[in-house]
């Protein structure tokens, strides 16, 4: 009984649940549903280094309610459906910002998430734009660190490449037939497991052609590409799959007043390494959205003794004086670009040197392997008591 990637918890035996040989990310078998998993990092029966981004199902989420100017204190919930009414604004006037950082188990043991204030004063941001209720940031942290404690089985464990990626959105939940701020909101925190995306075995980072886009913007000038909203995703399928069928898997957009200035790629902020060692990145602080991963980025440059020029830049202008174009954020950190087509012309960019090294010391800070110095890691205390949870439905108990 030597050869299982199964992962499962050593007290599964005295359940009498059969072990098999699996591979593959997995459902719990149905034998073990309600039955108590021992809880703790990594106990949940996944296969941590096949993980990739996709949807795992996890012990549970949480929700909070706002209506008539106040928060709810929040229930933790099994079922992964949420009933909403029919006349949400979110379906038909589209109000709907969400989140997404990583959180780490580090090489000492600790439970850390990477960056989430930044994406708490990004959706605070949004709230504003969109005319929808600020999440305080005492019930932003509670969340994050009471779902990320009751999944705790979910975390990755230190060494398998894996994070816990949170992600946490909000939306119009209340009925109302005509146009305005919905009567009642609904804030959800709910965490998947997840590996390393587009990343090789080796850790090799995989680079990928892109292509400029001259059929679809973005953002409009003064328009809502600064909010992380469902929106803006929607709005980017169909210039993102028009990219694909020509063979390209990213595409980057320009401003869209002159269709000149480097705004970003599809989901992510534009960076690049020029010839003579700048780091440079667009400065458009009312269309790209404000990457975190960039942010982190840009202080390791300037740690690194790198000039960091926030600025616009002209595509066509500058083009040739990159020697290195990554696609920043947090799901992959940076993806190297390895060629540009505008129309007929192709641009090739070198090897990731600068921006590997870069992403080197971002995964070395969230694995807890080197100092944070400038303080992104926040720590979730796991032995912190669980308080009073109304768990309202099941499916499927786990
Ligand atoms: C989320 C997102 C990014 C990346 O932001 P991070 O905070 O680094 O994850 C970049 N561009 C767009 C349009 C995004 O939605």
């Amino acid at each position: 009984m030597a050869m299982f990637s199964l992962h499962l918890p050593k007290t599964a035996a005295r359940f009498g649940v059969r072990r098999t040989s699996v591979s593959a990310n997995l459902v719990p078998p149905m034998e073990m549903w309600g039955q108590p998993l021992p809880e703790k990092i990594g106990s949940a029966p996944l296969d941590w280094r096949s993980l990739g981004f996709e949807y795992v199902p996890t012990k549970s989420h949480i929700r909070f309610a706002w209506k008539d100017g106040v928060w709810d204190s929040g229930h933790a919930f099994q079922d992964p459906y949420l009933p909403v009414h029919m006349l949400a604004n979110v379906f038909h006037y589209g109000q709907a910002l969400f989140e997404g950082f990583k959180g780490f188990h580090t090489k000492n043991g600790d439970v850390c998430t990477f960056a989430d204030k930044l994406s708490w004063q990004r959706l605070s941001h949004g709230c504003r734009r969109f005319r929808m209720p600020e999440v305080p940031l005492e019930i932003w942290e509670n969340a994050i660190n009471e779902t990320v404690r009751d999944n705790v089985s979910f975390i990755p464990p230190y060494g398998t490449n894996g994070s816990l990626y949170v992600r946490p959105f909000l939306f119009g939940s209340g009925p109302r037939l005509g146009v305005g701020p919905s009567t009642e909101y609904t804030f959800v925190v709910f965490v998947n497991p997840v590996g390393s995306y587009y990343q090789t075995d080796s850790g090799a980072m995989q680079a990928l052609d892109g292509l400029v886009n001259d059929t679809y913007d973005r953002a409009a000038p003064l328009g809502c590409g600064d909010c992380k909203a469902a929106g803006n995703y929607a709005a980017d399928l169909e210039s993102m799959h028009a990219a694909k069928r020509l063979g390209y898997p990213i595409s980057l957009y320009l401003d869209a007043r002159e269709r000149r200035y480097v705004e970003e790629f599809n989901t992510s902020n534009f960076v690049a390494i020029t010839k003579d060692g700048r780091y440079v990145t667009p400065d458009a602080p009312r269309s790209v959205l404000d990457s975190n991963t960039n942010k982190v980025l840009q202080q390791l440059a300037v740690d690194l003794n790198l000039p960091v020029e926030r600025r616009q830049i002209d595509f066509e202008k500058e083009v040739d004086s990159f020697a290195e174009v990554g696609a920043v954020g947090t799901a992959v950190v940076v993806t190297p670009i390895r060629s540009l087509t505008r129309g007929n012309q192709t641009w090739t960019f070198g090897e990731p040197k600068v921006l590997r090294e870069l992403r080197d010391r971002v995964r070395a800070i969230q694995n807890g392997e080197v100092e944070d110095k400038h303080g992104w890691m926040r720590q979730i205390k796991l032995d912190d008591a669980p308080r009073d949870k109304t768990v309202l439905s099941v499916y499927p108990g786990l």
